[in-house]
């Protein structure tokens, strides 16, 4: 028997308002991050092991509240989108489909290495049906064939947003916040100054900053902008936090009402690169000590540029206030 998700033990009032569907096993463990010869103290909170479906990481906790109000609705297609080796593609994919769903993924491209292929073959493997659209154009403009194609009678497939980053689904990391401040409370980890994620759609982030602050935790998110697809900056997360709380709210919880600054979410873009999906040095140089002195295993689309950035701000001494907190959010299996 798992135990309800906290922001049901929180607010008992949206129990049955946001219905949840566990995926995973909670709480995700914490650790030291040692060997990589950081200035700072530094923290690792494992979101890999995240889920129960045969695919992991971050995408899971947002999926235990986006289908369970489909689920609730008439059976139906989840149409989504993602880049060719799209880990919320795949999760969306495997867990939808574990529930009954079909699902439509509409793909674009960008460059190709071997975990991008291996990818591709998991996502051709996941039973969902592939469109590869290309281009972002190319989606816009086939967006209403798409839809008229995963009708089925009267139910039109239901869109989900890139990265599941609705206002529901980032309730998956608001939930993951109040479970860290449960971890500092426990006295697993000392509370942080900053937690360091990836930001490729930003339902993550901004989860994460709004929960910090529902839990009480002083802990601010730094953001490390890896998608140069969709518009992310620290504005856009505060709204993308506002509406998930004003979800809350509109479902019945009572939560002491926070208002987010630029200060609490701030996204950096110095480690983009050329690009989504655009490996760089800086990169891989972080995923290959992320192996060799941590055992952690990271890619170079998400994880390793965060964990450069966050490598590259503690040499420049930015983390003085604080313990550092690095999210892994890559979950393969
Ligand atoms: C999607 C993804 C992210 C980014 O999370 P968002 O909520 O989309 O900003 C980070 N890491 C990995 C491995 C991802 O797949």
């Amino acid at each position: 028997m798992t135990s309800p998700p906290l922001i049901h033990q929180r607010w008992p009032e949206v129990a049955v308002t946001l219905p949840h569907l566990s995926l995973g096993e909670a709480p995700t463990p914490v650790r030291p991050l040692t060997g990589l010869g950081c200035r700072s103290e530094v923290w690792l909170k494992d979101e890999s092991g995240y889920g129960n479906g045969g695919w992991g990481g971050n995408k899971v906790r947002k999926l235990e509240w986006l289908l369970p109000e489909i689920l609730h609705g008439r059976p139906r297609t989840v149409l989504t989108v993602g880049g060719l080796g799209t880990n919320w593609g795949l999760a969306a994919a495997l867990y939808a489909r574990q529930h009954g769903l079909d699902v439509a993924l509409a793909l674009i491209d960008h460059p190709v290495d071997d975990h991008v292929r291996a990818q591709l073959r998991r996502l051709r493997d996941s039973g969902a049906t592939l469109h590869f659209a290309h281009t972002k154009v190319r989606l816009l403009l086939t967006a209403p064939w798409l839809f008229a194609r995963h009708t089925r009678g009267l139910a039109l497939p239901r869109y989900l947003p890139p990265g599941g980053s609705s206002p529901l689904g980032t309730l998956g990391y608001v939930e993951c916040a109040l479970e860290l401040a449960e971890q500092v409370a426990q006295g697993l980890l000392p509370e942080p100054g900053w937690v360091v994620t990836a930001v490729g759609s930003g339902g993550t982030a901004a989860g994460l900053a709004l929960g910090l602050r529902l839990a009480g935790l002083r802990t601010r998110v730094l953001g490390i902008v890896v998608n140069d697809t969709l518009h992310l900056d620290s504005a856009t997360l505060i709204h993308l936090a506002a509406k998930s709380q004003s979800l809350l709210r509109n479902r019945g919880a009572r939560p002491p009402r926070v208002q987010l600054g630029e200060g609490d979410v701030v996204a950096e873009r110095g480690w983009l690169g050329p690009g989504y999906a655009h490996p760089t040095a800086r990169a891989r140089v972080a995923r290959d000590r992320a192996a060799s002195e941590a055992g952690l295993d990271l890619e170079l689309t998400y994880t390793a540029k965060a964990l450069a950035a966050l490598l590259d701000l503690d040499a420049a001494g930015r983390f003085a206030d604080g313990p550092v907190l690095f999210l892994n959010t890559f979950g393969p299996r």
